[in-house]
């Protein structure tokens, strides 16, 4: 029986709440009244049902669909404006003990080298990474209790925060290992990650007890109910998503907003982000042996309804996507991208060679971070490097109430132009620095407030004179 506020996966991710729903969006798929309805709602931007919005996915009428993609992007230039804030994922250790079907990293490959980085070797990815201009990271670790336990997460992350490499810092460590417990998230969060990231891979339970035969992530209920223990342990912040392409998408779609619902309804704070990836080529996986992989075209329409959705959700997209997808997408809904991206164990301080390949997948963007940030620019967007959030103590609901204030608008945009200018003073190239610096000097002027601007200004003449590290 559907319950949002239930503490059982089945329940609030109810399989005849999901079928039910889908039946009543295909119905409907032509009522231009009820579409008209719901855009009316949405115009409103306090989100959407899931029954709503997956009517706004099924949408089949041309004018109709134009209106849902153009508040799409209105709505992210209203919460986000164009500012885009950059990530990387860190690869601690590909040794994991599960079966998944779709991951190269699945025990039972043997033929994809097997590494885990040391703490020596962290220092010298972090150290690469920093050198880069990267800020803010995404740990990522195979589930193998003898390899990876615990405690070596921990003491990497520790490793981690206390690098200190010219003018460069990690300010914020985000961790996507497997479901835990809730004594393990506790202990998490003493380490101080910013949010925990979990992707459910498919929220339909047969399949996804198919995909997952061996191995501890079998259990469907405990991967599903992990954001619960996430929070119960005093995370405040979590990141969903799936892997589009392992089952029917409208069915992703539906039960990806139910457990949204379900997180706001039980703890009053939904995800911090929902990621979107699509799954990709690697070691051992063939894309074609799934069969529901999806287009361009309805990989934009999940952004733009997403973004109506939920519109205080940060949203992810990867180097998975190529330039032309990334930069469709960026302007429906998507407020972070990762940049210059190695999705192998060591693969920063040592580009991956070919007979000792680990890498998760095959990155589509292949470009460098500086390539990333100059095409952003030239776009119009503002990279951003902020992580000042979480290190305010601006997590949870009270980042939530923020948010739905409008207020953490005052914060963002002129974080984004200080830590930019951070990263054109230390690495950026010189036609990226001369793009980004002309930006600074018009974005300025977008800044409302007389006193912050002026604050603003004061930092970024401090910034260019050596100092680093402002944030409001
Ligand atoms: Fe292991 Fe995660 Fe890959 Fe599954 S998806 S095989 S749990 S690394
Ligand atoms: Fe994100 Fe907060 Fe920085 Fe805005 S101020 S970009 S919400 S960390």
């Amino acid at each position: 029986m559907y319950d949002p506020k239930s503490s059982k996966a089945v329940e609030f991710i109810d399989h005849g709440e999901v079928l039910d729903t889908l039946e009543y969006a295909r119905k409907n798929s032509s009522n231009a009244a009820l579409i008209d309805s719901v855009l009316k709602k949405a115009r409103e931007r306090t989100g959407l049902t899931h029954r709503e919005a997956m009517i706004l996915l099924d949408c089949e009428l041309e004018d109709k669909n134009e209106e849902i993609f153009a508040l799409a992007r209105q709505i992210k230039q209203d919460f986000y404006g164009n500012r885009i804030v950059m990530f990387a994922p860190l690869y601690l250790s590909n040794y994991c003990v599960n079966g998944c079907l779709y991951c190269p990293y699945h025990q039972k490959n043997k033929h994809i080298a097997r590494k885990k980085l040391t703490q020596a070797d962290i220092v010298r990815e972090v150290t690469a990474l920093q050198d880069m201009g990267h800020k803010r990271l995404a740990l990522e670790a195979g589930e193998d209790p003898k390899m990876n336990p615990l405690e070596y997460i921990l003491e990497s992350i520790k490793t981690i925060y206390s690098i200190k490499h010219r003018n460069g810092a990690i300010r914020r460590v985000n961790v996507n290992i497997a479901a835990t417990t809730v004594e393990d998230y506790s202990k998490l969060r003493e380490a101080g990650i910013g949010t925990y990231i979990l992707f459910q891979e498919t929220y339909h339970r047969k399949s996804y007890e198919e995909l997952h035969p061996t191995g501890p992530k079998h259990d469907y209920a405990w991967h599903t109910e992990a954001m619960d223990r996430a929070m119960e342990g005093g995370i405040d912040d979590v990141g969903l998503g799936v892997l589009f392409g392992l089952e029917l998408f409208r069915y992703e779609f539906a039960a990806l907003l139910m457990h949204a619902e379900h997180l706001e309804a039980v703890h009053g704070v939904g995800p911090h982000t929902i990621s979107v990836p699509r799954i990709r080529a690697a070691d051992d996986i063939d894309p074609d042996q799934f069969a529901n992989g999806i287009s361009d075209d309805q990989f934009a329409k999940i952004v733009a309804c997403i973004r109506i959705a939920v519109p205080y959700t940060g949203m992810i997209v990867s180097t998975r996507e190529s330039r032309e997808c990334r930069e469709r997408v960026l302007e429906l809904g998507i407020s972070q991208i990762s940049g210059g991206s190695r999705t192998s164990v060591g693969g920063y301080y040592e580009p991956e060679v070919e007979e000792e390949d680990s890498r998760q997948f095959e990155v589509s963007d292949n470009r460098s971070l500086d390539d990333v940030i100059k095409w952003l620019i030239e776009l119009g967007h503002i990279p951003s490097f902020c992580t000042a959030c979480y290190r305010e103590g601006r997590t949870g609901d009270r980042f939530m109430a923020l948010c739905k204030s409008g207020k953490i608008l005052n914060c963002c945009h002129p974080n984004a132009l200080m830590t930019l200018k951070e990263y054109l003073m230390d690495y950026a190239s010189a036609p990226t620095a001369e793009l980004g610096n002309a930006l600074i000097e018009t974005e300025i002027n977008q800044v409302p407030n007389n006193k912050i601007r002026a604050l603003v200004a004061e930092h970024l003449v401090a910034i260019q004179r050596g100092d680093r590290d402002f944030r409001l």
